[in-house]
């Protein structure tokens, strides 16, 4: 299923474009004549060939791009997106202090999203219909009958089993772990639904709505109450085999001595999460960040000492980060990974100090395109997805 076939020979790589590319379109949402030729490695001519017969086949459209996602670099290309089949789905984001419910037709075009504060941590089942009640609400607002969702996909801050689909531990407290919220999320609305880490989600949101649109190979790291990453590879979401690659969270810092929620001591976690963050910031008169909004950004920059205090956590970040794989980008999200540029320069000054220089140089060090939305926006990417078959 990979997007790019290395060292596969000419002729049957001639044959094989038009379905390469259909499903680089899927995958991508919406996609240029440009940006298909450098994913694929396919010269410009061959797309071009290839996609008329794809627009002549029906089986992708032309879009002016608009929405205002596209356009971020150079001038605006029309952008080829999957034909969309009838009907809508839902995304779902539970952060620890908040619930994100976003609507979409199955390309992934948003029709109407809210947010709210609840406390995730202690009360799964209020959550889970509040939730439930947010997407009716959405949906009635719309005018969009619940029987016409064909798939709902919601994000939890922790890891997902890949085979029971169970929550992990230390996913989140005890009230969610062992739980099947997928099946719970399916019961409340009578619709098809699953559950999927959050980082995870939030890599494929900025995949294809945001920082990460045309990279193949990118962490996205999801920097707020916990700490976890999502891996992009190849253009795709890697979760490895347990369901748990990049929950760098729970990586031990050689100084640090507090006690973490996993057990052990001295986690990421227990200095570079909105907890500890808020209190120092309290100190300073910065008000704390809660329900997913962040702190207030105009504060953080009049604030010399928040911006030192921001600067020396991304440096604790970017040590943790300076080992892992050979990225194109790290795209930072989370309230923590988006609260400006001190915590962006950083996590980048760690990078150039402790990665490999070959490794350093080639790394962007980005925040996330979408703001607090990348985790929402990646839960309707995914049930776009599984709409179009494709997981
Ligand atoms: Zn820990």
């Amino acid at each position: 299923m990979a997007t790019v076939i290395p060292g596969t020979p000419a002729l049957a790589r001639h044959q094989r474009t038009p379905a390469l590319l259909l499903e680089t379109i899927r995958d991508l949402g919406g996609v240029t004549r440009a940006e298909l030729s450098r994913l694929t490695g396919l010269s410009r001519s061959a797309v071009a060939h290839a996609v008329a017969a794809l627009l002549a086949d029906g089986l992708i459209a032309e879009r002016e791009p608009g929405g205002g996602h596209a356009g971020q670099r150079g001038r605006p290309a029309t952008l080829l997106t999957p034909s969309r089949p009838p009907g809508h789905v839902v995304g779902i984001d539970f952060g620890h202090a908040h619930v994100g419910v976003a609507i979409a037709d199955t390309a992934g075009e948003v029709l109407a999203e809210s947010r709210q504060g609840a406390d995730v941590d202690h009360h799964a089942d209020e959550v889970l219909d509040t939730s439930a009640r947010m997407a009716r609400d959405l949906l009635s607002q719309a005018g969009v009958p619940l029987s016409q969702v064909i798939a709902v996909v919601a994000g939890i801050p922790g890891p997902v089993d890949p085979h029971t689909r169970a929550l992990r531990p230390p996913a989140i407290l005890a009230a969610w772990a062992g739980r099947d919220a997928g099946h719970e999320l399916a019961t409340r609305l009578g619709r098809p639904a699953e559950v999927a880490n959050d980082a995870d989600l939030g890599a494929l949101g900025e995949l294809r709505y945001g920082a990460g649109r045309g990279r193949q190979d990118f962490v996205y790291v999801k920097a707020s109450h916990g700490v976890g990453a999502g891996l992009v590879l190849g253009g795709r979401i890697y979760r490895g085999a347990a369901g748990i690659a990049g929950e760098i969270g729970h990586t031990s810092l050689p100084d640090a001595t507090e006690w973490c929620r996993c057990g052990n001591r001295g986690c990421l976690e227990t200095v570079v999460s909105l907890g500890p963050l808020n209190r120092r910031l309290a100190r300073i008169g910065i008000p704390p960040a809660t329900g997913g909004a962040g702190w207030p950004v105009s504060r953080l920059q009049e604030n010399a000492l928040a911006g030192r205090a921001l600067t020396e956590a991304g440096r604790i970040l970017g040590r943790a980060l300076a080992d892992c794989l050979n990225p194109e980008a790290v795209i930072l999200g989370g309230e923590i990974g988006t609260a400006g540029p001190p915590l962006v320069a950083g996590v980048r000054e760690s990078i150039d100090r402790y990665a490999q220089p070959a490794a350093a140089e080639a790394v962007q060090v980005v925040a996330a395109g979408l703001g607090a939305r990348s985790e929402l926006m990646g839960a309707v990417a995914l049930a776009a997805r599984q709409v179009a078959g494709l997981r």
